[in-house]
């Protein structure tokens, strides 16, 4: 009896202890769960990970939230295994004071073009199609959105599978944890883990058409839900192809594109779809210009880029063709020749390349200068860049620390002579600086820091060197 009671003793204690150390280890593999997913964020003064007393506790009760759990702050087994459940690999921010579905941005036209780049063989070419086509059903249901497959030629919508390979600047983690990730308009790029196995109607493996739908919500503007049931939510939670959307999906849909239309207008077959016919550079309203990389002249309008030299401009080519992450409509694009890095701006978010390569971490948003930059350029005199706005400029050091309390001051400190409200601007190799505006340009010796006496010229004659 004595032996049998000790017996019990020791194996409490071996249970406890390999309890504390296994839950110590839950902890620190729990707050890299919500820091990876924007739940926690790291603190700048803070090396060792350490944060105040409550903060995880706080933030593991929204987890449990959002997730369905009772939003005790405790990190039980639960929560742990909602931990472990495959997810979309975009993190959870959320609106701060309304539960309501999170907006990341729109598409300005609705009929939208998809393409299929690659598939996945657990489901073949056909049902890979399907499940696709299928998906995209949900959001056209509730919506005046139209979607048309295309096989060749640039898509507004573009899926791939790639896996834990250098296809994609955020790889794959390999089967289990993130399934699938997209970027918010006008991006439209949806990559799935090729290492998932992909199946449709069947009670085991990832579901493509669920998965899909969830991320061509992400394509369409839709950041996560905070409803656990909503298609939106961050963690797959075994939704099967029965499921139908929740009202919060369809209010955020809606609330982006309207009501679906009552007779949806009949197109005829042939006709061109909106918004997607290449520019004349010789009439084309330019969105941005950049000197660089390989110390070329880039204009970028609407959809599209074409490079100008000396001789002229040449045949506009789809931005996404050089920058594949990048959107078009830009408000600004500058090249540094100080970093080699060159930085796309437009609403509330920086893109920064190095080459034709998207840095890691991008696109970010916008902190210290405000959203719908003007024009941006590199000053060869500051080694700084300059981005304008209105009346406005701001001067930020891609390398040292920038005081941008002292801003905006007003352009005519940078220059005299230009109006204001520029379209685009660079600085070209001699050190002048160019300014757009409409129609017309605007050069800044680098000698007086004021508009020369010749300008403004017009652009499509003078710069562009289109016949009149
Ligand atoms: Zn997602």
């Amino acid at each position: 009896m004595e032996h049998r009671l000790e017996h019990t003793i020791l194996l409490v204690l071996l249970t406890t202890a390999s309890s504390i150390a296994s839950s110590r280890e839950e902890f620190m593999e729990a707050v890299a769960y919500l820091r990876n997913y924007g739940y926690l964020h790291v603190p700048l003064d803070i090396r060792d990970q350490n944060y105040p007393p409550g903060k995880v506790e706080e933030v593991l009760r929204v987890f449990q939230k959002v997730t369905g759990l009772p939003p005790s702050g405790n990190l039980n087994s639960a929560t742990l295994a909602m931990m472990h459940k495959p997810r979309c690999g975009l993190g959870d921010t959320f609106n701060n004071n309304s539960l309501r579905y999170r907006v990341m941005g729109y598409w300005r036209k609705k009929t939208l073009t998809y393409r299929i780049n690659n598939y996945t063989p657990d489901l073949g070419q056909a049902r890979t199609r399907l499940a696709i086509h299928n998906a995209f059903k949900y959001w056209s249901n509730v919506s005046p959105l139209r979607f048309r497959e295309v096989q060749q030629g640039t898509a507004d919508i573009k899926f791939s599978f790639h896996r834990q390979d250098k296809t994609c600047p955020v790889p794959f983690d390999g089967r289990g944890y993130v399934l699938a990730h997209a970027d918010g308009p006008e991006s439209g790029i949806v990559h799935f883990d090729a290492d998932e196995l992909w199946t449709e109607g069947k009670d085991y493996g990832s579901n493509l058409m669920v998965v899909a739908a969830h991320e061509i919500g992400h394509a369409l503007g839709l950041g996560h839900s905070q409803y656990y049931g909503a298609l939106m939510g961050p963690v797959d939670n075994g939704l099967r192809s029965n499921f139908r959307l929740h009202p919060d999906d369809i209010q955020g849909i809606q609330a982006l594109y309207g009501k679906p239309e009552k007779h949806s207008p009949s197109r005829h077959p042939g006709q061109s779809v909106p918004g997607r016919s290449i520019p004349d550079p010789c009439k084309a309203a330019m969105d941005a210009i950049m000197l660089g990389p390989l110390q070329k002249m880039y204009v970028f309008s609407g959809q599209y880029v074409w490079p100008v030299s000396d001789t002229g401009h040449s045949t506009p080519a789809p931005i996404s063709a050089l920058w594949k992450e990048l959107p078009g409509n830009l408000d600004a694009a500058v090249h540094s020749p100080r970093t080699g890095k060159s930085y796309f701006l437009k609403g509330d978010k920086v893109w920064r390349y190095a080459g034709f390569k998207l840095d890691r971490g991008f696109p970010r948003p916008l902190t210290t200068i405000p959203s719908n930059i003007d024009a941006a350029f590199y000053s060869i005199q500051s080694k700084k860049i300059i981005f304008m706005k209105g009346a406005g400029y701001w001067q930020w050091d891609e390398i040292g620390p920038t005081d941008f309390s002292s801003y905006p001051k007003t352009i005519g400190h940078l220059f005299h002579g230009f109006p204001g409200n520029p379209s685009a601007a660079f600085t070209w190799l001699d050190g002048h600086i160019y300014v757009f505006k409409g129609t017309w340009y605007w050069r800044v010796s680098k000698h007086s820091q004021a508009v020369e006496k010749s300008f403004p010229r017009g652009v499509k004659t003078h710069w562009m060197q289109c016949d009149d």
